[in-house]
């Protein structure tokens, strides 16, 4: 029988108020249904946000440093469970086994971090500009905070917002993901059991047109935290400046990775593969362009397309597979729709480019690494977010070629560049325009204590990961105490009188 979950208000574990829910089904295996989840309601994230609002009195009075204890527990909860929650998340979202491990590592690395800053939310002193007078300022919490997360990385990023947002004092109403439900409840469940209290963590289930619009539009929400598509966090963003809301949106990339004539050939290969295929080309960080030297293009595509074509496919669960399936049929069909697109615009098709055959990868959203060749800058197979195993191989003359080809898009996650040449390295990190630039390694392998995020069209402004986040999730406070006994003004309404009169 399938099991069906809840929503979890204010500590407890809650049917949704329209009494609606779906199915949601392994991508490896459609007739596997994982569970039935809450199709929840405005009425649920009401709900939710008033619990949240309810906590965050209490919550935002926890010393930071205990805050920070409490998710050092929750990670020692979530290394605990490791493999279990690996295994169910594979079950879910369908990328093999390793990468589902490494999912819920960066998890565990973030709430260790984050327990850390718990002991480390710095203020400044700062000298006044008057005597027997101090100047300081510090971070204090907002409030609620509404967390809504892709089905990508189904731990890693709801950890990103939700653990920095509390270690700051905020509590949180998170809407996962509609394809993802079950590791997001996993995550809950075991924030629990750490101890977070009643109300500190809510999470409400639901599509993101009602439950995530509902969150979005809540008044009472005064912090937005948006990763996924470019066309999603662009409604979000129109929302959120009408109602002044503080909002971080990570969204879509179009990566590229550049290979110069000077480079460790193997090493290369193995990033491509790595970056292009992994996560079945589903990470925003994916390589989804190749930016060959002339001099080495034609000996590297046939050595790449070789070793394309005979990665593995199946269940992420099963030894030896090497590439899962895609999360559902819109995502099969999106792929789909952009080989059609590339073989229309005159590019190669080198490998790939057909659903596979057989009775085993029927049951699931499978298709194989696609590479095509002598794709066009400006070409929509070259400029547009696919988010699947299709790879773009773009011809360049120079670095000066790649470094434009590379800044010719509307988005700027991620970029990588293998070469030998020093100077070479030091030029891209300095010209290429994304949020991380890779030297010598694939466009992915984010780390969970440097800044993640990505300039033009794939943000706005801000960054996960590392410290900076601390400061979107709190505010600076200022204060100034007098201890001169005496009516000191400003040097704005003082200055003539001297710098000896001050
Ligand atoms: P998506 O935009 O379809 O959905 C993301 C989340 O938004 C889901 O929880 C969904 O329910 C919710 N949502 C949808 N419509 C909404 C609305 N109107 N109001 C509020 N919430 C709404 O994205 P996806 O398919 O889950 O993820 C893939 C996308 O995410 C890709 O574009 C990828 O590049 C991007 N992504 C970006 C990063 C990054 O850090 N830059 C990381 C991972 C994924």
């Amino acid at each position: 029988m399938t099991t069906t979950y809840r929503n979890c208000i204010g500590g407890e574990w809650l049917v949704p108020s329209t009494r609606r829910y779906f199915t949601n089904h392994n991508p490896a295996d459609t007739s596997d249904r994982i569970g039935r989840f809450p199709d929840s309601g405005p009425a649920d994230v009401e709900r939710a946000v008033a619990a949240a609002l309810r906590a965050f009195e209490t919550w935002r009075r926890v010393p930071a440093p205990a805050r920070g204890d409490l998710l050092r527990r929750l990670g020692d909860l979530l290394a605990a469970d490791k493999e279990d929650l690996a295994a169910g998340m594979t079950r879910e979202m369908g990328k093999v086994l390793a990468e589902t491990r490494g999912d819920v590592q960066e998890g565990i690395d973030t709430a260790y971090y984050a327990a850390s800053e718990g002991r480390r939310l710095f203020g400044r002193t700062a000298p006044s500009e008057l005597r027997a007078k101090w100047a300081m300022s510090w971070r204090r919490p907002i409030g609620v905070c509404g967390l809504i997360t892709p089905f990508n990385f189904p731990l890693a990023i709801p950890t990103w917002k939700m653990f920095p947002a509390l270690v700051c004092g905020n509590t949180v109403v998170l809407k996962p993901s509609e394809d993802v439900p079950w590791t997001a409840h996993r995550l809950v469940e075991l924030a629990t059991e750490a101890g977070f209290p009643p109300g500190v963590i809510n999470l409400v289930h639901g599509r993101g047109a009602v439950a995530g619009r509902a969150l979005v539009e809540h008044p009472r929400v005064p912090v937005l935290s948006f990763t996924g598509s470019t066309t999603t966090g662009a409604g979000i963003g129109a929302t959120a400046g009408r109602m002044h809301k503080r909002l971080s949106l990570e969204m879509g990339g179009k990566n590229a990775l550049i290979v110069m004539d000077d480079a460790d050939l193997d090493l290369a290969l193995e990033g491509v593969l790595w970056g292009a295929f992994g996560t079945t080309g589903q990470r925003c960080t994916a390589t989804s362009r190749l930016l060959l030297h002339r001099k080495i293009h034609d000996r590297f595509l046939s050595r790449l397309a070789d070793r394309a074509s005979r990665l593995r496919l199946g269940d992420g669960r099963a030894a030896g597979t090497e590439m899962g399936p895609l999360i559902h049929e819109a995502a099969r069909a999106k792929v789909e729709a952009y080989v059609a697109i590339g073989e229309e615009e005159g590019a190669e098709l080198v490998t790939g480019g057909k659903r596979p055959r057989g009775a085993r990868l029927a049951r699931g959203w499978f298709y194989p690494p696609t590479i095509f060749a002598g794709v066009r800058p400006g070409s929509r197979l070259e400029q547009e977010e696919i988010f699947g195993p299709v790879l773009s191989v773009v011809r360049i003359g120079s670095l000066e070629e790649a470094i434009r080809v590379n800044n010719g898009v509307r988005y700027g996650l991620s970029s990588a560049l293998y070469t030998r040449d020093g100077g070479a390295a030091f030029q891209a990190l300095e010209r290429l325009d994304n949020g991380i630039t890779y030297i010598n390694a694939p466009t992915i392998g984010a780390e969970a204590h440097l800044p993640f995020g990505g300039v033009k069209d794939t943000g706005n402004g801000h960054r996960e990961g590392g410290w900076e986040v601390y400061e979107f999730y709190s505010e600076t406070k200022v204060g100034y105490v007098d201890y001169s006994g005496a009516l000191q003004r400003a040097q704005i309404d003082n200055y003539d009188a001297g710098p000896a009169a001050r």
